[in-house]
């Protein structure tokens, strides 16, 4: 399953070069060509798929078993002292390529690399009512 426009589907079908780090059956690892910090890696399936709305179970469990195969021996090689794992699911999250990918990031000290911000909930009922909210729908 190929999308014809789609640029990760480029990459995985060889018709973009990229620096690939390894692959499974359903999945490739390859570095960000504008990386947060030297050995940042995407992570895709090689189907295509938007995000996590759209994706095969079978096709994300073989994104994320590469994931935490690589990560931990690719934050080892490059001597990062941890890395955090990312995933933008539509635009307004900040997802640009439109092909489901996971960030590896690798992490050292004192890179500047700032995370998201926490804002507390206004009570108890507000962060009830939003549990429930979610709660209703699984
Ligand atoms: P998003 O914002 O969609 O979560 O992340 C897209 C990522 O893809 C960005 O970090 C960007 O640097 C990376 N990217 C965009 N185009 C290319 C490309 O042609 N090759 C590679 N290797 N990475 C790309
Ligand atoms: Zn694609």
């Amino acid at each position: 399953m190929k999308n014809d426009n789609c640029l990760f589907c480029k990459i995985v079908n060889g018709e973009i070069p990229t620096q690939k780090v390894y692959e499974s059956e359903k999945a490739l690892a390859f570095l960000d060509i504008n990386p947060v910090n030297p050995g940042h890696i995407l992570v895709i399936p090689k189907n295509h798929s938007e995000n996590l709305n759209d994706i095969e179970e079978e096709d994300y469990l073989a994104v994320q078993k590469v994931v935490r195969y690589i990560a931990p021996k690719a934050a080892e090689a490059l001597g990062a002292c941890g890395y955090n794992i990312g995933q933008n699911n539509l635009p307004c999250s900040g997802q640009v390529v439109m092909h489901l990918h996971v960030h590896i990031m690798p992490r050292f000290e004192g890179d500047g690399h700032e995370l998201w911000h926490g804002k507390a909930y206004e009570s108890d009922e507000k962060m009830q009512e939003i549990a429930d909210k979610i709660r209703s729908t699984l």
